[in-house]
């Protein structure tokens, strides 16, 4: 059993109240390390190191800040290794997505907003006065300062992944940072919390305290000395932070839930735009906020497409996470997997037909190891009226309904018909349909016969249930710095 501790000032501490949590591989569904439970006491220690190391931090040239951040990608990547392995067995996803996704990802976030705060232009404005009574021909220039300690909490999906992709900015632009990684998934946020200290990073300018939201996250959210706070997770704890922030008038970034539609037009080819239909709905088991969880197709060629993506569904290899070869590891929690098992049995009482899937995976089928493990089938679910709770709810799981249309304007429909707004695909070789649907689809990022195709200078976040605010490239470095205009009368 692994001992996880919380990094605090540069040391790696125990929870104040020496109490721990159990973490779970979701793959044999076995407790493999203990978590700090942490708590008011060590949200407060962690903020006050943060405050101690601010104004120094602040103060660092940004070359010197981006040659720290860079080391610590480059002890991300000697490390994918073991980095890679942890990630697996925290979460159950194949260990070969994490060896080619998460980590280099993650590492990618960091060098990404280490050289970015080496490229930033200021804003000025010449100043005519227009004739404007009161306003003289000035010149106006704005400073972007760091604001403080930055709250950042994250999920269990991509565990480091989302975890760099909040603290590399705050870091990079002057702020320290006070993380909360999901206590479901722990690891590699320690790991990466140790590769820190050992790749020179002040102490007090990242603290990591691991702990439940309610009682480890909350206190950093409702600290008074925590100016910024960027939140990736659910929709219902996001309206709650909001909440608190909005009281506290605080600045918010909340990522959130998605319900994303995967709009496949006749014009496609519905034999790549199935390929890509099965990656949308079922990597990392589906739990990814930007999965294509409802397959919106043409009613002419749904039949086909249908039929192809059911044969990708069940020609994953589902097994040990960390065997190379498995392509559909377990879901993350037990809790995880009970709500995707009630939301298909809730389909099929809504009248859903299930063609493929539809149950926890056999563990006879599973190797020794995994047999009391939370896995459970891709599953595809067609029938149910677009307006029912599977089709407006996010399931966050490994399942996918279909959703048929006779014309454009019925996809846009349908596309935008749920209380979320996070991504899109459209498959078409239709150039300017595309532009137009791109145009008509209310969500915050639309890819165009592609999927999660990413590059970390766009704007990344929802409309709608799905967040508030953007991150990524100059949103991410406006977010964590606050602006201050000086005006020079000429
Ligand atoms: P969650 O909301 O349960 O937890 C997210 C984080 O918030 C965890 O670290 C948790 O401990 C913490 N937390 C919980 N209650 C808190 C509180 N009261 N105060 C402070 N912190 C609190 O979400 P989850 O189950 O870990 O993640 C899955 C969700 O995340 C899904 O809805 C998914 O769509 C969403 N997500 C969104 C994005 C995005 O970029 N939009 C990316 C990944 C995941």
């Amino acid at each position: 059993m692994t001992t996880i501790a919380n990094l605090i000032a540069g040391r790696h501490v125990p929870a104040a109240s020496g109490r721990t949590i159990q973490v779970h591989e979701p793959a044999t569904g076995i407790p493999h390390a203990l978590a700090p439970d942490s708590d008011a006491r060590d949200a407060d220690a962690a903020v006050e190191a943060a405050r101690d190391a601010f104004p120094a931090w602040a103060a660092t040239p940004a070359a010197e800040r981006s040659r720290l951040l860079l080391r610590l990608a480059d002890l991300v990547e000697t490390n994918l290794e073991p980095l890679a392995r942890a990630e697996s067995i925290d979460t159950g996803k194949p260990i070969a997505l994490a060896r080619a996704v998460d980590i280099p990802r993650a590492a990618a976030n960091l060098r990404f907003f280490a050289t970015a705060v080496l490229h930033t232009a200021g804003e000025t404005y010449d100043s005519d006065g227009g004739g404007v009574p009161g306003a003289l021909p000035a010149i106006n220039y704005t400073l972007r300062r760091p604001r403080g300690p930055a709250g950042c909490i994250s999920p269990w999906n991509l565990p480091l992944y989302l975890f760099t992709w909040k603290i590399a900015p705050a870091l990079a632009t002057g702020n320290t940072v006070v993380a909360k990684p999901s206590e479901v998934t722990p690891s590699t946020a320690a790991m990466l919390g140790s590769l820190s200290v050992e790749a020179g990073l002040p102490p007090g300018v990242l603290n990591i305290v691991h702990g439940t939201g309610p009682s480890a996250g909350a206190p950093i959210v409702e600290h008074p000395a925590v100016p910024t706070i960027t939140f990736t997770g659910s929709t219902a704890v996001g309206r709650r932070l909001g909440e608190t922030c909005g009281r506290m008038l605080k600045r918010v970034s909340l990522e959130l839930g998605g319900k994303n539609p995967f709009i496949l037009f006749d014009d496609a080819d519905p034999d790549e735009a199935a390929g890509w239909a099965a990656r949308a709905a079922f990597t990392n088991q589906g739990q990814i906020c930007l999965c294509g969880s409802r397959l919106v197709v043409h009613e002419s060629v749904a039949d086909r497409v249908v039929s192809r993506l059911i044969g990708h569904a069940r020609a994953f290899v589902i097994g040990d996470p960390l065997d190379p070869a498995t392509t559909f590891g377990a879901i993350t929690s037990k809790a995880q997997l009970d709500k995707v098992t009630s939301m298909v049995d809730e389909a099929r009482r809504l009248g859903g037909r299930v063609l493929t899937g539809g149950r926890p995976v056999d563990p006879a089928a599973l190797p020794q190891r995994c047999r009391g493990g939370w896995f459970y089938e891709p599953t595809v679910i067609d029938g149910l009226d677009p307006a029912c709770r599977v089709e407006q709810e996010e399931i966050f799981g490994p399942v996918v309904t279909v959703q048929r249309f006779r014309d454009e304007g019925h996809a846009v429909q349908l596309a935008n018909a749920t209380p979320y707004g996070l991504a899109a695909s459209v498959f078409t070789r239709d150039v300017s349909r595309a532009h137009r649907v791109a145009a008509a689809l209310d969500v915050g990022i639309v890819w165009i016969n592609t999927w999660m195709s990413r590059d970390l200078r766009t704007p990344f976040g929802g409309t709608k249930q799905s967040g508030v605010g953007r991150e990524g490239g100059t949103e991410a470095l406006r977010f964590f710095t606050e602006p201050k205009n000086v005006c020079v009368r000429l």
